[in-house]
């Protein structure tokens, strides 16, 4: 059967691209050809520019509350989609279904929250801040915004942008991965249905050309980046030269702190469902377990077990509790970090390496993995390895514990599992990270909360989600009046 070709969408219409470089989409639990995506040139982006400025216009003039209509509409597509988006990021990305169902959620999330830019997007007044001179300040949304996102979250990632971008009244192009565009396009033929008027939102396939031409276009106001860290701060530093607004949270290597006093069952759940769940590609994944003095010792056997005992195969599989990491170049590079961390010194408690799977001889798995007593200045420690490889380390004071998680160039997310109350808020209170948990192993703020991030893992100013997302989409601009008194006239 012929693979198909991806389209993008530009000005309300799929166009095929004019690209020279494709590459093929594979099911990573399958390595099945699911079609070929264009790599978009530089023209492209150029005219999709173009498109939505025009569509501009006439979008930031369109009251908010009709606006949000368009939202209301997609909320409801969505919903009724759910499924079949769930399916589809499963099929391209690898998760498990229910992990693909609880992406979905979140996406509509994001959705829901910006319904709300009526009040959200409100500015504010103050009459007579000298006589008879009143401020005020107003809120106008950028122009064309995009977002440039990772392979992990193919759904919900680009709504932690789109919907608050159009609803303050910007015009949008979405970039998706080039690994996993499927469950984009699917999104987009919501998106069609769902009355935006033409060019109001539009997708660009490809990689870093098109990515490098919409952070260049002089028509384009801001850019919303998720990715790794490394390109995280070539697109800021490129934004930023440009003059640019910009938003690049990029990744982590996150430690969970377990005190002796945790509930240790409850504990070693939450973090095998943090360290293993989505294989481990996700942003908010726990990669170091810091057990303090006695909690080693509990801990150490129960993870182990947890990992080696996790069912792994195929995400739409009944049953299954992890899929395949993303590629053969992803299962090769986790493979040799392990090594890298063995030969630094670690044991390899539970060995994942080598994974293969009935049914599924061509897949990309990697089992569960744990190392104990990594040196934390070696590879394998420092490196974000996003696979399901949890490393433990030992403490013997929270003080201590809290100096490591410190020591991190990351600061995506810390989490502590305690029963003690001052532990925790001194946790919490000292801790340099942007996401925290206490007693919870992924600390993914809902739409309502800006998507924090620190040091490596965040450069900007204004983060995604909820009210900070509106800061970013939006220009203040702040008026002051002069009506003297004795203008006033009886009519
Ligand atoms: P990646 O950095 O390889 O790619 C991200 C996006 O950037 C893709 O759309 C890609 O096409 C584009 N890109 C890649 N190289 C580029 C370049 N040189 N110039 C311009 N654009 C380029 O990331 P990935 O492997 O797809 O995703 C995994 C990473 O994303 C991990 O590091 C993970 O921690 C991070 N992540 C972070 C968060 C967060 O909220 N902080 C969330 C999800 C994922």
């Amino acid at each position: 059967m012929a693979v198909t070709e991806l389209l993008n969408f530009v000005g309300g219409t799929w166009r095929p691209s004019r690209a020279t470089e494709r590459l093929p989409v594979l099911n990573p639990a399958t390595s099945e050809t699911l079609a070929l995506v264009p790599l978009s040139v530089r023209e492209e982006v150029d005219e999709a520019v173009i498109s939505a400025r025009s569509a501009f216009e006439e979008w930031k003039r369109t009251p908010p509350g009709e606006r949000i209509q368009c939202l209301f509409s997609l909320k409801t597509l969505l919903e009724t989609h759910a499924r079949e988006i769930a399916t589809t990021i499963t099929e391209e990305c690898g998760k498990t279904l229910a992990e693909s169902e609880g992406e979905v959620r979140r996406g509509i999330e994001n959705v829901e929250v910006a319904t709300g830019i009526p009040s959200l997007m409100m500015g504010a007044n103050l009459e007579d801040i000298a006589r008879g001179i009143d401020e005020l300040f107003v809120r106008q949304p950028l122009g064309v915004v995009a977002s440039v996102t990772p392979f992990n979250f193919p759904g919900m990632i680009p709504l932690w942008f789109l919907p608050y971008a159009v609803a303050c009244g910007n015009c949008f192009i979405a970039k998706p991965s080039e690994r996993v565009p499927l469950t984009l396009r699917l999104l987009f033929t919501l998106i069609e249905q769902a009355g935006f008027p033409p060019g109001v939102v539009s997708l660009i396939n490809g990689g870093r050309e098109a990515v490098e031409a919409l952070i260049d276009h002089p028509g384009v106001g801001g850019i919303s980046f998720v990715g790794s860290s490394p390109v995280a701060r070539q697109v800021y530093s490129r934004a930023a030269f440009r003059g640019k607004r910009c938003q690049c949270q990029g990744g982590a290597k996150n430690p969970v702190v377990v005190l002796p006093d945790a509930d240790m069952e409850m504990t070693t759940r939450i973090v095998a469902d943090s360290a293993f769940g989505c294989a481990g590609q996700r942003c908010l994944a726990a990669s170091i377990a810091v057990t303090v003095g006695e909690a080693r010792r509990s801990f150490t056997p129960r993870i182990a077990e947890a990992a080696a005992s996790r069912r792994l195969g195929y995400g739409l599989d009944e049953g299954v509790e992890m899929g395949p990491v993303i590629s053969a170049r992803s299962r090769q590079r986790i493979e040799s970090l392990v090594a890298s961390g063995e030969r630094d010194g670690a044991r390899v408690l539970v060995d994942g390496r080598g994974a293969s799977v009935p049914g599924y001889p061509n897949g990309f798995f990697v089992r569960p993995t744990v190392l104990q007593d990594l040196p934390g200045d070696s590879d394998a420690a420092r490196t974000e390895i996003f696979g399901p490889v949890l490393s433990l380390v030992e403490a013997d004071t929270l003080d201590e514990a809290i100096a490591m998680v410190n020591r991190s160039s990351y600061g995506n997310m810390a989490c502590l599992f305690t029963a003690d109350g001052a532990a925790a808020r001194k946790f919490r209170y000292e801790v340099q990270a942007g996401n925290v948990g206490i007693n919870v192993g992924v600390a993914a703020p809902v739409a309502y909360f800006p998507f924090s991030g620190w040091k490596e893992s965040f450069f900007g100013d204004l983060h995604g989600q909820g009210s900070d997302a509106v800061d970013f989409y939006t220009e203040k601009k702040v008026v002051i009046e002069r009506w003297p008194r004795e203008w006033n006239r009886a009519f």
